[in-house]
């Protein structure tokens, strides 16, 4: 059998399983495994997903090889009767199957272990193609491999890695095998980093962004919108990770230069409310929230990230009027005044949380998240949100738009109060 002796640049994935065809699992394997290409700078141009049927999954492979380097299959490599990607991959590549002891004794020992007898057909795992590398796997019992260039032009300078299906079990062999394996293969690295914005849209965003858009070939930089929120994707190709680290870091300089810096919250941040109790962890800052049309997202959105006890002292979720003014200290008053959904009674709930709890900040939502409980004056999308320190209180009407469903109005107030903390 021929050996690989080019690099790896381009690579699909193929994943076998009638259960996936049928909608019953979703193909979480694919876009793991496409992150962890990605990663090390191997293209990946398409995916598949063809049933157990060996037909089938030769010419799904036959077409990938017209396309690619490399095919990265996921499932069928069980013990039972409809686990035939080994043997198909096998007859393709023309190796017969032979007997790896090494893996026999792998599989031997998984069943000791727990204590299992080994039934006949598991032996069958530990037949592999003559000359492949393998796998083995330390959380199940079917061993991966990579096999390398196949018999005739087809399959030349073409390879094909094996991964089990069970997705615990394919990510740990991954790691441990297929990484330092596709490593040796691959002279290049693909690094991506996110610059987080907020507080500007994605079309404002993209036209400013528009001539390093266009200019930047490597690194490549791509726009991405989510409720409220923008990321600007920046990734570049080098040899080393230090090398595509870098030249990301020189385009995202740029990026900060221009009239966009000044709504970068972070660069790959994770999220808003990450980037928020960092903020609060370093200065030594503590936060509470009075809430109403967020109904406590605020609170959980900070309660959902470990380290938040530090910082966040507690959140008022006050819906009703009277727990507005019981909780917080609102004016009845200015309730019957301007009606909750105002600016005043946005500004006397924030100085309400901050007051009752001794916090540092407070802030605070009340908006219409609709679908229905719109005015002309005040349509469904209408938000105040406020925040109150030392130094004062703000606060800000957001108009979000009446179409957007009940969910993104109140994902995008809470955002919002959380992108005034970083504000402020
Ligand atoms: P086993 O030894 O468990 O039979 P296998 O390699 O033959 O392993 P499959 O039988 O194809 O793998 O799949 C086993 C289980 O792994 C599936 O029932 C499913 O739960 C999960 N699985 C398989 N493929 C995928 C995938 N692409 N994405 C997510 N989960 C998957």
């Amino acid at each position: 059998m021929q050996k690989l002796t080019s690099e790896i640049k381009s690579a699909e994935i193929l994943c076998v399983g009638t259960e996936l065809l049928l909608g019953d699992i979703i193909n979480t394997n694919a876009a793991w495994l496409s992150q962890r290409l990605a990663e090390l700078g191997i293209s990946v141009f398409h995916q598949s997903v063809v049933g157990d049927n060996p037909e089938r999954l030769k010419s799904e492979l036959t077409e990938a090889f017209k396309r690619a380097d490399l095919v990265v299959l996921t499932g069928g490599l069980g013990p039972t009767a409809d686990d035939l990607t080994k043997e198909t991959v096998a007859s393709l590549f023309g190796a017969p199957l032979v007997l790896d002891e090494e893996a026999l004794d792998f599989i031997k020992s998984y069943f000791k272990r727990r204590g299992i007898e080994m039934t006949q057909n598991n032996e069958k795992q530990a037949l592999v193609p003559r000359d492949c590398i393998v796998f083995h796997n330390d959380c199940g019992t079917a061993p991966g491999m990579a096999i390398e260039g196949g018999e005739g032009e087809a399959l030349e300078g073409r390879a094909a890695i094996l991964l089990p299906g069970p997705p615990r079990e394919m990510t740990a062999m991954f790691i441990k095998s297929a990484l330092p394996y596709l490593k040796s293969r691959t002279s290049s690295a693909l690094v991506s980093k996110n610059v987080h914005l907020i507080g500007i849209g994605e079309s404002t965003a993209e036209s400013i962004l528009r001539p390093i858009i266009d200019e930047c070939e490597n690194p490549t930089v791509a726009p991405y919108a989510k409720a409220g929120e923008v990321r600007m994707r920046v990734t570049a190709k080098g040899k080393t990770t230090e090398e595509a680290s870098a030249m990301c870091d020189e385009v995202i300089e740029r990026i900060k230069a221009t009239e966009v810096g000044k709504y970068v919250y972070g660069i790959d941040a994770h999220s808003i409310e990450n980037a928020v109790l960092q903020k609060l962890i370093k200065e030594g800052k503590t936060i509470s929230c009075a809430e109403s049309c967020t109904g406590g997202f605020i609170a959980k959105r900070l309660t959902d990230l470990s380290g938040a006890s530090a910082v966040f002292l507690g959140s008022a979720v006050t819906y009703a009027n009277e727990a507005k003014i019981k909780m917080l200290g609102v004016k009845a008053e200015t309730l019957e005044r301007v009606g909750a959904v105002s600016e005043e009674v946005a500004i006397e709930m924030a100085e309400g949380i901050r007051r009752t709890l001794g916090a540092d900040i407070g802030i605070s939502t009340t908006g219409i998240a609709g679908p229905t409980g719109g005015t002309d004056e005040k349509p469904v999308g209408t938000v105040y949100i406020a925040i109150a320190t030392d130094k004062g209180t703000r606060a800000k009407r957001l108009n979000l738009s009446p179409q957007r469903d009940r969910d993104y109005i109140r994902t995008v107030s809470a955002t919002n109060a959380l992108a005034l903390v970083l504000e402020e």
